[in-house]
């Protein structure tokens, strides 16, 4: 229980079936349901996540903790929950692969290197440590990339983290303090708790909708979009990249809205495997890689890091990312629910925001303020009534 602030329905519920009375119930168990699961736990509450399996963007994603400029409060957001995350880092276990390997920009040329000063005097403003590469520092930096690129931006506070080990390792946390997971399929969600298909009901003082790109199934008129997203992995280079590197004109694709783009994005992970993006497409439902997409986006790398097309790429998967028309994620109560919350559509950076989302999210359950305006991120504006 949490003392001091006690919201009205802490504590209250079905008490009659004390086993399955909890103050919160979390619909999904990915990155954001397993955050909130261990910022509630941590805060007294008794917590229940229900799981179904499907296989959602948290097992599919780069794992990049990256700050974002895109809108105020996007960076916000991202710049928070990273912080967040590197407070949590000396508690992470080896198999979380934090790695704080920082992020290169790449610029190709001289318009792109006008987007390396406006960003650096963006996140300079904004107390965000950056340093300008011009040639020999970049080349000084990642020697295997190709020559002629005319400078970059390193964002060393930027980070790499294996986000499966990552969501494991928060949903332990909330296990070992009050938190009981379900791997069942919620099929109802009520003003007091969930409907599971096979384990009955749980009674609940709130109910957090986390599931994904699902979220709109149990929550109808939430407007949000599956938008596909591929990857491939390599075998093991340890070594051969530093940092995520990314060209500058990812920000191009990322922010698009047309039906397919893809950038070069390369990630080096602990393993010495090179995971490389990234692409993004509307309108696609199916789950299979599309080859010529993949073949795409590998091109693509190989134009900045030429040696890849002499290496072996041993895997390549897809995943749905949960995107809203604003680009940003939908945090709070849903409008008309009393005891409704939604913690969804966090799009391509719901890894780097998920525990930003968790601590606004307990806030806002608590009546306490935040570090940040949790305004841009309130429902209401995503919600097919506002559009009425
Ligand atoms: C290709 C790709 C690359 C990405 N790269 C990055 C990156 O580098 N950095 C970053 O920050 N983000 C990245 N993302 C985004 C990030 O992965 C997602 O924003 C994040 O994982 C969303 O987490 P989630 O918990 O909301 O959703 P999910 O991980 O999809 O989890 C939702 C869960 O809900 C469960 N569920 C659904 N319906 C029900 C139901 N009825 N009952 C019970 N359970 C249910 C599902 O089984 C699922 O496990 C990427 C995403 C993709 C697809």
């Amino acid at each position: 229980m949490i003392r001091g602030q006690n919201p009205a329905w802490v504590g209250r519920g079905n008490m009659s079936s004390p086993a399955k009375n909890y103050d919160v119930a979390i619909i999904g168990a990915g990155i954001i349901g397993a955050a909130c699961a261990r910022e509630f736990a941590c805060a007294g509450l008794r917590i229940a996540v229900v799981e179904a399996g499907l296989g959602g963007a948290t097992s599919a994603g780069m794992g990049h903790i990256v700050v974002m400029d895109d809108s105020e409060p996007q960076f916000a957001l991202t710049r928070y929950s990273q912080q967040l995350w590197r407070e949590l880092a000396p508690e992470l276990p080896p198999d979380v692969e934090y790695m704080p390997c920082g992020t290169i920009w790449i610029a190709a040329d001289d318009q792109e290197m006008q987007e390396v000063r406006r960003k650096q005097q963006y996140y300079g403003a904004r107390a965000v440590p950056t340093q300008i590469l011009d040639p020999h520092a970049l080349y000084e930096a990642e020697p295997h990339l190709r020559p002629g690129l005319v400078g970059a931006l390193l964002v060393p506070e930027d980070l790499v983290i294996y986000a499966p080990c990552a969501a494991r390792f928060l949903l332990r946390q909330a296990q070992a303090r009050s938190c009981d997971l379900y791997l069942d399929k919620v099929i109802e969600v009520r003003d007091d708790g969930l409907v599971l298909q096979n384990s009955g009901s749980l009674h609940a003082g709130a109910v957090i909708n986390a599931a994904g790109t699902w979220a709109p199934q149990l929550t109808p008129g939430l407007e949000m979009r599956p938008r596909k997203g591929q990857h491939g992995i390599t075998d093991r280079y340890p070594g051969f990249v530093r940092h995520q590197l990314v060209e500058l004109g990812y920000l191009k694709s990322a922010h698009t809205l047309t039906a397919e783009s893809f950038a070069f994005n390369v990630q080096p992970r602990l393993t010495g495997q090179l995971l490389i993006g990234s692409s993004r497409q509307f309108g696609v439902e199916n789950t299979a890689v599309d080859n010529h997409i993949i073949a795409g986006m590998l091109a693509r790398a190989c134009q900045y890091l030429p040696e890849l097309s002499r290496m072996s790429a041993i895997r390549a998967w897809t995943g749905f990312r949960a995107a809203t028309a604003d680009k940003l994620p939908v945090i709070g109560k849903c409008p008309g629910r009393e005891r409704l919350y939604l913690a969804t559509g966090h799009e391509g950076l719901g890894i780097t925001t998920s525990l930003a989302t968790a601590r606004l999210l307990l806030d806002q359950i608590l009546g306490r303020a935040s570090a940040i305006p949790v305004e841009p991120y309130l429902p209401h504006r995503v919600m097919e009534t506002a559009h009425a």
